[in-house]
């Protein structure tokens, strides 16, 4: 059987056998529900009080502040429905972007559709950064919340979140970050970035699928939207996800101690694949920042060519990547990522996300792009487009 080269870690990531290995004890012998009061349901309670503590520890956060979720989506939907809900008396206008995950947007839209909200969502400039001066000129009285991600989970690009944040506190709004691709990538401090609530995931960090967490500033409002026992310090009702929360504050301790290491290794291997993919292979576009960009992403556009059919040949090939189009809609429309960082419709159509995790060696990125460099190649040979635009070029 072929190897298999899995360049697909924005999407999730391999758990670390020790966050499998600190998992299973409560999967198996450790089964006490962590409400009970009896010895059994003791090593339960321990074990979450412990991650939370890793996690708190890797943000500068207080332990009260974290409050597990059953994903980051979960959490990106708390922190914008349950703020809009505590604060729509004092004012209903929220102020994101239109590169944010789905999980920020979609719940925008819901938040606009069906109660009332007002949202600007703010443009990026062609390598995805947020307009500071637009930010602040969309402030008003009304404005009670900005959500703005830390790091783009397509192209990579990371925010001023510091400078937000700042803006944010001067004008008493409060700030969000769906922090899900920078979590254990970046450092980030909750206190020196002025964030707060924040949202994160463990699937992307080596951990299990299933758990995420909101930080949730003290001091913070937040209506609850999960409704049942006393879980999370009553915030969040449902029996706790105890073996997912053991691995999350493991996944997160191993992030946060190889993080400086894993992220000059992977920035190399990350630019030494963007080196040859531009230098070897013609009509390439690098999208997203070249420098402001999270060390493991990788995303270009190969013009003439549909991300699609790329992706079924790189397939065929082993090697797992993901391209520019929201194929999981059943649709093809071209992500609205690279729509906002102006790309025209074809170009978006051709893009290619690899990114790259703790395992990536160099000999499978050179075997990608030898087998990309053949795959464009065959596609372009059959695309009428090229075909075109090689003779125009010929006559010009
Ligand atoms: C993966 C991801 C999410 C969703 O997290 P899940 O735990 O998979 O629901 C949200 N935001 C960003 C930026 C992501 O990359």
């Amino acid at each position: 059987m072929k190897k298999t080269i899995y360049l697909d870690n924005a999407a999730t990531t391999k758990p670390a056998p020790e966050v499998v290995e600190a998992m299973l004890p409560y999967l198996t012998e450790n089964y006490g529900n962590p409400s009970s009061v009896y010895g059994l349901a003791g090593a339960s309670k321990e074990a979450i009080t412990q991650a939370r503590e890793t996690i708190a520890g890797v943000l500068g956060a207080d332990t009260k502040e974290i409050y597990f979720t059953g994903s980051g989506t979960e959490a990106d939907n708390w922190a914008l429905i349950g703020a809009y809900e505590a604060y729509k008396d004092k004012g209903n206008h929220i102020i994101t972007t239109k590169i944010e995950h789905h999980a920020v947007l979609h719940t925008c839209e819901y938040l606009e559709k069906k109660r009332k909200a007002k949202i600007t969502y703010l443009d990026v400039d062609e390598n995805g950064i947020v307009d500071l001066e637009q930010l602040q000129k969309a402030i008003t009285p009304e404005t009670i919340l900005i959500s703005v991600m830390y790091a783009n989970n397509e192209i990579g690009t990371i925010q001023p979140i510091r400078e937000i944040g700042m803006i944010a506190r001067e004008h008493g709004i409060l700030f969000h970050t769906d922090a899900v691709q920078a979590f254990g990538q970046l450092p980030i401090d909750v206190n020196a970035d002025n964030i707060d609530m924040l949202s994160s995931s463990a699937h992307k960090i080596n951990g299990p699928k299933g758990i995420g967490f909101l930080y949730i500033r003290k001091g913070v409002k937040i209506r609850s939207f999960i409704h049942g026992g006393a879980q999370e310090r009553k915030r969040r009702a449902g029996t706790e996800n105890v073996a997912g929360i053991v691995g999350y504050g493991c996944a997160a301790k191993r992030a946060a101690d190889t993080m400086q290491e894993r992220g000059e290794r992977e920035k190399g291997l990350r630019d030494h694949l963007i080196r040859r993919i531009m230098k070897e292979i013609p009509y390439v576009r690098l999208n997203g920042d070249p420098v402001r960009r999270l060390p493991n992403n990788v995303n270009v556009s190969l013009q003439f060519i549909e991300g699609e059919s790329l992706l079924i040949m790189m397939d065929m090939e082993g090697i797992c990547v993901s391209s520019g189009s929201a194929c999981t809609s059943g649709s093809l429309d071209p992500s609205h990522v690279l729509l906002a960082i102006g790309l025209p419709h074809e170009i978006a159509h051709g893009s290619l996300r690899f990114s790259l995790g703790e395992d990536t060696t160099r000999e499978e990125l050179d075997y990608v792009v030898d087998k990309l460099k053949g795959i464009v190649e065959h596609l372009r040979a059959m695309s009428p487009l090229y075909e075109d635009f090689i003779k125009k070029g010929k006559k010009a």
